[in-house]
Order: structure tokens, then C-alpha cells, then sequence
């Protein structure tokens, strides 16, 4: 591997010293290329900052000055304010902020501010800064200070103008080694209208306009997209290219028969996506394809279909499912369907009894169980398939990137492997995620299925929530009632589960069978609550999230959602997928403060059932993080500077151009992929490690 000057220690660089590094660690900053992409998290157009004789009553502003004097004042109702009087070559102004005396031991007389707040008048005019950074200590100015200032991501040990300081020692030198790490070609970076990295990072660093700076930004997009899709694509080629998988032989045997006694015919959507799997699963390559589809869509039925190819040629086909009552009720909805054609499904799962459990282990190491369902039981070594033909795993946001590859991941064959997310995502994300997959969506529902009917209620109607759950369950039915905590936190006011189960119970209904279920009761007391609503007995479940995926109960027609600002929309539209079920009309019920501003957002899930619209209205509002949780790798986020909604197009032209390099050139062994080698080795592989699994 090559050596750059990027890849020294942050610790010889100069300002920085052992006890820096120490601190520059802390927030993920090890070598000098790790300073280099430490980006600025904020700029500023310096034509917009005031000189501050000119600033008036009443204007919210962003000013720079130097701090003349500075102390702590108190007031007569004990408030204490710090001020700081500001100045530059126009005046002198006083900034103060009540109630932050803390800020006294950070800002020194000398220190050179940058503050954004508006101008008020106590005692002449004053500035309340909403924001602040030290942008220079002492007479360490700034000389290089263009037409932008940049703030970086900063800490309690490396503030703001200490960050600044060491870049203005080093990014010369930085930006001088930058194209170490060019790996695109001239012609390449035409071809994508993408600046070289040194360029980029300079602009990034050093803009003359903000719009540069994105223009910066975008070159650091590409290449984390380039390395996630090129990890990927060689997950894929492994996956599906370089050992030819099962061909799967279609007799109808079991397929035909299915389809027969199906009570109802498939969607177009389901139709198409069968034909996509089985073309996958008779041809030679291994399948891994995504089962994409709304709650509702009729994923299980795909699945079920795929599992009767695989046994009719003789293959054993085992879906995995994320708890144990789902894996009880799909084995329950297979046995419905497959036993009039004489097969049998076979469970597997932590719950079942000793001899139980031996009996399905024995059938399924002795070839003789066609078809099994089960939890991560199905993954724990002691299990062998002897014939495994396809892998199916179910809410696969539930497992991971191990844990699927684990199912498949037996001596001998080569199982094709079907996954299947309830977790609508928008393409783009899709891609980004699962580039090691191919994607089959269900976009329609079947027909006939009513919308379930979602209100927006604020906490003052409480009463008649309450009415509404009481007479739906006097019609025979059962509701939900959702908290976002289990129990109550002393720092936030909110409604938490366990507290509000005894209030429900003792005062709102006290002649209904009310259940409790959270995610700290151990799993045989969730399942039990579980198991209780599923038979009936309970008529009300609270409940916390964990009831979003993992229970399909077609009685139950109310879902009452506390604190409704406080989930996703994503989430919200899965919560609501519990009920809508079965044949009745369904009902959701978002409570929440009107004045809060999540307005805005809960109307999405009142307007629309479509779940990839909520998902797509999702990402805009919240940002890629929290979707994006799988992502993660450890602390580092796989994403750092791209930005899935904004970069779309940097994606596809990322995967376009990583599958064709792996395509020429699989273990990038060609000279003019060394660059691309080395790149990948030496940044992108620890960070992509669990991408590179095939
Ligand atoms: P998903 O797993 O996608 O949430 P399921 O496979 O559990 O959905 O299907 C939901 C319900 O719809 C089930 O009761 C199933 O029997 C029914 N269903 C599936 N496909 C169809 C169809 N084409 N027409 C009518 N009902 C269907
Ligand atoms: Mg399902």
C-alpha cells in the first residue's frame, strides 16, 4: 500500500501535540486525512455580516467583533446575564445573554466573536445572540478570513477557535496531499462534472462563494457512494455470479394446486414480482433479491409461492420471521394453504418444548421437512438443512446483514435468498442500502381494502377517544392504545406506558380487560401480552413500539397513538399497519398537542396510506439519519457528506459506474485500478465492512 502524508498521525501536525491529539480522537479525527475531512458544518457569507455601527433596533442580524470588555451581571429577580461589549473599526455594542453566566469562562476579552440574533434596546442597543462562535483568540486573527466564514464541528476541548487555528497552520500542507487520494481520472471527473479532490476540498475549506462549497461537498457524495456501491458490487458477484446458485426445476406439482386453492387471485404487483423470482431462482444465478411492499401488500403469499418452487423440485425452502408469534402465525397461514396438498410446515422456534424441538430439528436435518418457519432459532448452529434451497427472511430491518447471510451461509449449497421489508423506503435509499440486491416491489394493495381512517385529536379529547375505544369494543372489537416511553421520565412531561396501563384500567375502563406490553418485560411476558390479545381475552393492549412489527391481530380496528410527535412517520405508518387487518373498518387516532408543529407532519399519515409517499415525505423532513440507522457502523456513519435526497443523481451515476468496474475488472487487479484499490483498502473497508459480505 502506498504511503501518503494523510495518513500521519493528526499528532505531528503543527499546533495539534499529544494532549490535542488526545482530544481531536474524541470526535473521530485520528490522522492528517482525518483533519482534511473534517468539514465545516456552517458558513457564513461575510457580505451579510453588519458593521456593527450600523446595526438597529429591531433587526435580527449576524455581526463580528472584537470583545472589549466582558462580566457577569445579576439582576434583582436573580437572573444572571453575561455581557460581552463588541467591537469593531464601525462602534461598539453590547451582546448579552441572560441566564449563561457559563459563558464567562469561555469568552476571554480579545476573543473575536461571530453572533447571529436580533438587536433589542435595554439601556442602548443590544444584541441576544442566538448564536455565537469564537472565531479567533486573542491576536491570533484570522488574516485569511475571505468572503465566508466557516464553523467547524467543534468540542468542549477543541473549540471553535482552536479547530481554526490548526487549519490555518496545516490546510496548505493538507490540501497539498490531497490528491494522494485521486483515484477518478481527468477524463472521469469530466465525465461527471466533479471537481479533483484537492479542488474540492479546497473549496470545502477555503470557499470564495457558499454555493462552492456544496460544489465540494457533492465530490465527497460521489466517492463514499462510489466505495458503498462498489463494496456492494462485489458482494453481489459474489453473492450471484461467481458460484452458479440452484437451478430450481418447476413442476407444478405444488404451485398449480396453490393457486387453485388460493381464496383469492394475486395483484398485478404480486403477479409480476413471482415472475421476477422464479425467473431468478430456474436460472443458474443465485438469487438475492428484495421483497419491497406496504403492510397489507401480500408479501407472505409471494413468499409462499417461491417456497412450493423450491420444494416441488425438492429443495427444503425455511422463512425466517422476527418473533415468535409471527413465525407461529405465517407457520399457521403455510399449514392453511399447504395441507390440503399434502405437505407439511414444519416450526422452529426458541419457545417450543424439549422433545418439540427435537422433533423439528430431526425433521429438518433428515431432509424429510419441505418447508419451515421459524425465529433466529433457524440460524443457531446447531441447525443443519441438508437441502436448502431458498432462504426467505421476513421484516428484514429486523435482522442484519449477518444474520441474513448466516441463514444462507451453509456448506455445500447455494440457497437463493428472497428478503422481504414492510419498511416502504424511496429508491434512492433502497439503492443505497441493499445495492447488493435486486428489488421487487409490491405497489398496490389488494383490492377491497379500506383505508384505515386516521384523525388528528388533541389531548383535550382525550374523553371521547376513550368513548370511541369503549363502544368499538362493545361492537366486539380491540384496540391498541401506543405510548412512546415505558414508564414516566422525570425531565419530560410525558405520558409513559406502565403509568398510564394502571390509570386506563382502574378509572377509564374498568369494565374492559385491559393488557400491558413494553419492551422491558422479559420475552415470555411480551409474548404472553401478545399471545393474550391475540385470543381475545384482552380487549385494550397498551402498549410501546414494540408492537410494530411481530403481531397481526384482524380484530383489532383502533390504534390510539400518545405523543404522536414523538415517532416517524415512518413509524407511525407501521403502527397503523396493525390494524386495517381484516374485514372491518379501521381506525387511527394520533394524539397530539396542537401547538406542537407536528402538525404538518401528522397530515402526511392523514392524508395518505401510501407508505412509500410517507417514506419519501419522511426523508425530506427528518433526514436520511434515522432511516437510516443500518447504516450505521458503530459511531461513523457510513453517509457522512452525501445526502440521499439531494444526491440522487450522484447515486445512480455512482452505481452505474462501480457495477461497471467490477464487471471489467472484479478483484480491481488492472493497472488503472490501483488507485481504486488502494483507495478502498486503505478508507473504505473497515467502514464498509458489513457490506462486503457475500
Ligand atoms: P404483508 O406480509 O405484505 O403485510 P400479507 O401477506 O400478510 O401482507 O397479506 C395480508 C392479507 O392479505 C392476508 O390476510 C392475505 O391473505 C391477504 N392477501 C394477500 N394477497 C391477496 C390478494 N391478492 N387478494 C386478496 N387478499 C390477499
Ligand atoms: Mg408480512
Amino acid at each position: 500500500m502506498s504511503y501518503s502524508h494523510l495518513d500521519r498521525p493528526v499528532q505531528f501536525l503543527k499546533g495539534v501535540g499529544p494532549k490535542r491529539a488526545d482530544s481531536f480522537a474524541r470526535i473521530g479525527v485520528v490522522t492528517a486525512r482525518g483533519l482534511l475531512y473534517h468539514i465545516p458544518r456552517r458558513y457564513d457569507d461575510a457580505s451579510t455580516v453588519r458593521p456593527i455601527g450600523s446595526l438597529e433596533v429591531g433587526e435580527e442580524v449576524t455581526a463580528l467583533g472584537r470583545v472589549r470588555s466582558k462580566g457577569v451581571i445579576p439582576t434583582r429577580r436573580g437572573l444572571r446575564i453575561f455581557q460581552a461589549v463588541l467591537e469593531d473599526e464601525s462602534g461598539m455594542i453590547t451582546a448579552a445573554w441572560p441566564g449563561q453566566p457559563w459563558l464567562d469562562r469561555k469568552i476571554r476579552q480579545g476573543d473575536t466573536i461571530l453572533v447571529t440574533g436580533p438587536v433589542k434596546f435595554f439601556h442602548g442597543r443590544q444584541i441576544q445572540p442566538r448564536e455565537m462562535t469564537i472565531i479567533a483568540r486573542g491576536d491570533d486573527v484570522d488574516e485569511r478570513q475571505g468572503l465566508i466564514y466557516v464553523t467547524y464541528p467543534a468540542s468542549e476541548d477543541l473549540p471553535q477557535w482552536v479547530l481554526r487555528g490548526v487549519f490555518e497552520r496545516n490546510l496548505d500542507a493538507l490540501l497539498s496531499w490531497a490528491n494522494d487520494d485521486e483515484y477518478l481520472s481527468e477524463e472521469a471527473l469530466r465525465r461527471f462534472r466533479l471537481p479533483s479532490l484537492a479542488e474540492a476540498l479546497t473549496w470545502i475549506h477555503r470557499p470564495d462563494a457558499i454555493g462552492q462549497a456544496d460544489l465540494g461537498r457533492r465530490r465527497l457524495a460521489f466517492d463514499e457512494l462510489f466505495f458503498l456501491q462498489l463494496v456492494q458490487a462485489q458482494a453481489r458477484r459474489r453473492a450471484t455470479e461467481m458460484e452458479p446458485g440452484i437451478e430450481h426445476v418447476r413442476t407444478n406439482e405444488l404451485v398449480r394446486p396453490l393457486h387453485e386453492a388460493l381464496p383469492f387471485s394475486l395483484t398485478s404487483a404480486q403477479a409480476t414480482s413471482l415472475r421476477e423470482i422464479y425467473a431468478d431462482m430456474q436460472s443458474t444465478r443465485r438469487m438475492s433479491r428484495l421483497l419491497q411492499g406496504d403492510v397489507g401488500s401480500g408479501k407472505t403469499a409471494v413468499a409462499l409461492f417461491a417456497m412450493l418452487l423450491a420444494a416441488e423440485g425438492g429443495y427444503q425452502a425455511a422463512l425466517m420471521a422476527p418473533t415468535e408469534i409471527l413465525a407461529e402465525q405465517h407457520a399457521a397461514t403455510l399449514r392453511a394453504l399447504v395441507e390440503p396438498l399434502g405437505v407439511g410446515v414444519t416450526l422452529l422456534t426458541g419457545g417450543l418444548t424439549a422433545p418439540d424441538r427435537r422433533a423439528a430439528l430431526e425433521a429438518i436435518e433428515s431432509g424429510s421437512a419441505r418447508l419451515i418457519v421459524g425465529t433466529h432459532a433457524l440460524i443457531q448452529d446447531k441447525v443443519t438443512f441438508p437441502s436448502l434451497g431458498l432462504a426467505v427472511v421476513d421484516e428484514q430491518h429486523r435482522f442484519g446483514v449477518r444474520q441474513r447471510m448466516a441463514l444462507l451461509d451453509r456448506p455445500g449449497l447455494r440457497p437463493d435468498l428472497l428478503v422481504m421489508s414492510a419498511t416502504p423506503i424511496p429508491r434512492s435509499l433502497a439503492m443505497a442500502l441493499y445495492g447488493d440486491l435486486d428489488l421487487s416491489v409490491l405497489d398496490e394493495l389488494p383490492p377491497g381494502r379500506m383505508p384505515v381512517k386516521t384523525v388528528l385529536r388533541a389531548p383535550t379529547q382525550r374523553d371521547e377517544i376513550y368513548d370511541f375505544v369503549a363502544q368499538e369494543v362493545a361492537k366486539g372489537r380491540q384496540a391498541y392504545i401506543v405510548y412512546p416511553l415505558v414508564a414516566e421520565s422525570e425531565k419530560i412531561d410525558l405520558l409513559a406506558a406502565s403509568d398510564e396501563f394502571e390509570r386506563l384500567r382502574a378509572e377509564v375502563f374498568p369494565e374492559l380487560r385491559v393488557g400491558l406490553v413494553h419492551g422491558q418485560l422479559s420475552s415470555a411476558e411480551k409474548d404472553a401480552a401478545m399471545r393474550g390479545f391475540l385470543a381475545g381475552d384482552v380487549d385494550v393492549l397498551v402498549a410501546t413500539t414494540v408492537i410494530e412489527v411481530g403481531i397481526d391481530v384482524a380484530n383489532a380496528t383502533v390504534m390510539v397513538i400518545e405523543h404522536a410527535e414523538r415517532f416517524g412517520l415512518s413509524q407511525l405508518h407501521q403502527l397503523r399497519g396493525r390494524v386495517g387487518r381484516g374485514a372491518d373498518e379501521s381506525h387511527c387516532v394520533l394524539i397530539s398537542e396542537p401547538s406542537d408543529g407536528a402538525d404538518e407532519r401528522l397530515k402526511v399519515l392523514r392524508d395518505t396510506s401510501d407508505g412509500f409517499e410517507v417514506a419519501r415525505a419522511d426523508l425530506r423532513i427528518r433526514g436520511q439519519g434515522d432511516l437510516f440507522g443500518s447504516l450505521q457502523h458503530g459511531r461513523d456513519p457510513v453517509l457522512r457528506f452525501a445526502d440521499l435526497m439531494r444526491d440522487e443523481d450522484l447515486l445512480a451515476l455512482a452505481q452505474r459506474e462501480a457495477r461497471g468496474v467490477i464487471a471489467a475488472d472484479p478483484d480491481l487487479e488492472a493497472p488503472e485500478h490501483e488507485r481504486i484499490r488502494v483507495q478502498l483498502h486503505g478508507r473504505y473497508r473497515d467502514r464498509l465492512e458489513m457490506y462486503a459480505v457475500g
